[in-house]
């Protein structure tokens, strides 16, 4: 079977006790970066050995791992930090797994979009999560979209692009629409500011933004 295993965002404590014992139990751990989740794995001092598994060989591999699943070698799936599928490789092993009647169980654990969404103070009880834009073709269409929805809605962005994310969102739902920006979630530097989109605006104009960054805006 495979497992699919959330891990840290930030602070290393936001691991679950079952995460842990999964990680050790099992034949080997897909990982994205070996490297990054060595670093994981050794805090933990789980011997495991790693795989690698990531966007670039994902469609290539996904056939090889199935197989060796079905044949009754059991796996986790890990992914750079937060839960493997969201914004992150995860989708195609979990589908071609189902699709082989292969079990996969998503252990519940960290991710960037919960603790950003529920901090944020804006109404959480219908939401779309969208992850990141694209960079260039289809962004304006996307935005459009989601800033025209009558619920919260969540992105992932980075610190290079946030003021000009904060612009666009200005220019397609005015400056006063209630957002927030959740920066460095479970870090020494976390940030969880909601205000309209024009404060957030002149409060990111003020200094270099850094870390890691999730935007919540909210309804019409
Ligand atoms: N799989 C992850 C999850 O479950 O949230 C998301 C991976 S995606 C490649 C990385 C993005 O998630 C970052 O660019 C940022 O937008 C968001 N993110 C991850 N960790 C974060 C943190 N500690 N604080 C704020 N945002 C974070």
């Amino acid at each position: 079977m495979l497992y699919i295993v959330p891990t840290p965002i930030g602070n290393l404590e936001d691991i679950t006790l079952r995460a842990i014992r999964i990680l050790k139990e099992v034949s080997c751990v897909l990982a994205e970066d070996t490297r990054t989740s060595k670093r994981l794995l050794d805090h933990y001092e789980i011997k495991t050995p790693l795989r690698s598994f990531h966007a670039h060989n994902e469609h290539a591999v996904v056939e090889r791992i199935t197989d060796e699943l079905a044949s009754g070698t059991t796996m986790a799936l890990v992914s750079d930090a937060g839960t493997p599928g969201i914004s992150d490789p995860g989708f195609l092993l979990a589908r071609a797994c189902q699709r082989k009647g292969i079990k996969v169980e998503c252990l519940p654990g960290a991710t960037a979009f919960v603790p950003a969404l529920v901090a944020s103070g804006l109404p959480c009880d219908i939401f779309h999560f969208e992850g990141f834009l694209p960079h260039k073709k289809g962004r304006q269409t996307r935005l459009k979209y989601l800033t025209a929805l009558a619920h919260t809605f969540v992105l992932y962005e980075s610190p290079f692009r946030l003021l000009k994310c904060l612009d666009e969102l200005i220019s397609f739902c005015g400056e006063d629409r209630q957002a927030c920006v959740a920066r460095e979630l479970s870090k020494k530097f976390e940030e969880v500011k909601t205000a309209s989109l024009a404060e957030l605006k002149e409060h990111f104009s003020q200094k270099e933004v850094k870390g890691e960054i999730v935007v919540v805006v909210a309804g019409t």
